[in-house]
């Protein structure tokens, strides 16, 4: 049996002129997420993408599951392919859609006739498939307002298509069309979340993590790895780069106030991703703030740890409450592993008493007579590069 996914467009249809360079980058995002499942070739006409396979052993399924993550898509069918001949048509759509007619007690039939030349109007269409479907699964009954599920027939230019309800994509913009950014991903739940919010506004990432060696362990970082790998079936392939972050740590404890190795630390956290950012070509950076959630995150402290760098940064958590957080992390399948209990740098040398309202001019001066200049060039010429992608290894 030949099948099809019919993919539709999402807001892709409102961009106007710049209509064209999203179908592209769509395009060409659908076929690096279905890399490896077998052979295929994706044409698009009227505002729907087709993905065709092309080899016996294309594992549609997997390809289903992966395009439901790619954003940019409204929704997508998985459709049976049949010759333009309305008997076959007959024959085919009962055949093809057998399980689920049985599983349903009301349907209707929708014809979509985009090739003018095919002889049978789209009532007709409709009016001939709805009996035959009536023969074959009497316990079926036709509902044209309210129905349990829908049969489509879409007569197009190479051939007709048959399908049911299309399932709903994962929407927003296609990767790419939104600039780059740098996320500074810890291995909390809070930040992978972010990531995921502004891929799917279009936002192509690179991740940017901090070790402290060996008060955090390697597999901290394997645990940061890990949630890349499941937030790049969304986001599509980025690098990541591990700053080694020991040394400033220690000198924070050594040589600042307590009250303030949070928000210093915090503050050296953007001064380098800046830098990393900016020689990746990306113009923002993101994090999983969420306001009032510790104490670094008050309006005080943001504010203090945003004068740091001058670089936009986004924070698409910012006003959601931890469980909001936590839903969309069970749905981007991250939840499990950042709740696994590995350390993060941020809980190294945490104070009993961090300043909630912490007052810029002494943050700098505490900053200053620490001098961090040479240990962060240090950090910057040590960094590890790891290339995240969707594949086993
Ligand atoms: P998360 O769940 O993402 O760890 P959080 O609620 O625990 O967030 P913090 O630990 O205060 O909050 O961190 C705030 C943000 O700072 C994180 O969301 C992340 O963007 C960034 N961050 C924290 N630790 C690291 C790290 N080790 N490397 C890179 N970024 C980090
Ligand atoms: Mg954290």
């Amino acid at each position: 049996m030949k099948e099809v996914i019919l993919i539709k467009d999402g807001e892709i249809a409102l961009k106007g002129l710049n209509r064209k360079t999203f179908e592209d980058v769509l395009k060409k995002n659908i076929k690096l997420s279905l890399y490896g499942l077998g052979k295929f070739k994706i044409t698009s006409a009227q505002s729907t993408s087709y993905v065709i396979p092309l080899s016996e052993d294309f594992d549609i399924d997997e390809a289903c599951e992966r395009v439901s993550r790619i954003f940019g898509i409204v929704s997508f069918s998985r459709a049976g392919i049949c010759e333009k001949d309305l008997d076959k048509i007959l024959n085919f759509a009962p055949k093809y859609l057998a399980e689920q007619l049985e599983n349903t007690k009301t349907f209707k039939v929708e014809a979509k006739r985009s090739d003018k030349k095919f002889p049978y109007k789209s009532p007709e269409i409709c009016r001939e498939l709805g009996g035959r479907i009536l023969e074959k699964f009497p316990h079926l009954t036709v509902d044209v307002h309210n129905p349990e599920m829908t049969v489509t027939v879409e007569v197009r230019d190479f051939a007709a298509f048959v399908h049911t309800d299309p399932e709903r994509g994962a929407g927003g913009i296609p990767v790419g069309t939104g600039g780059n950014a740098a996320i500074l991903i810890s291995g909390g739940i809070d930040s992978p979340v972010a990531a995921y919010m502004m891929a799917k506004r279009g936002v192509k990432l690179t991740a940017i993590h901090f070790a402290s060696p060996p008060y955090t362990s390697e597999r901290a970082e394997q645990k940061v790895v890990k949630l890349l790998k499941k937030v790049c079936r969304y986001s599509g392939p980025m690098t990541m780069y591990t700053v080694p972050f020991t040394k400033i740590q220690e000198t924070i404890k050594d040589k600042c106030p307590e009250e303030l190795f949070t928000i210093i630390m915090r503050r050296l956290m953007m001064k380098i991703s800046e830098r990393i950012a900016k020689d990746n070509n990306c113009c923002a950076l993101i994090t999983g703030e969420s306001l009032g959630q510790v104490a670094s995150q008050t309006i005080n402290a943001i504010e203090c740890t945003d004068e740091a760098s001058k670089m936009v940064v986004f924070r698409p958590l910012i006003g959601m409450d931890k469980q909001e957080i936590i839903d969309i992390s069970y749905k981007i399948d991250t939840f499990k592993t950042s709740i696994e209990p590995y350390e993060d740098c941020c809980t190294v040398f945490t104070p009993k008493h961090p300043r909630t309202k912490p007052i810029l001019k002494y943050v700098k001066q505490a900053e200053e007579a620490a001098n961090f200049r040479e240990m962060i060039e240090e950090a910057l010429q040590n960094l590890k590069i790891t290339n995240i992608n969707q594949r086993e290894d």
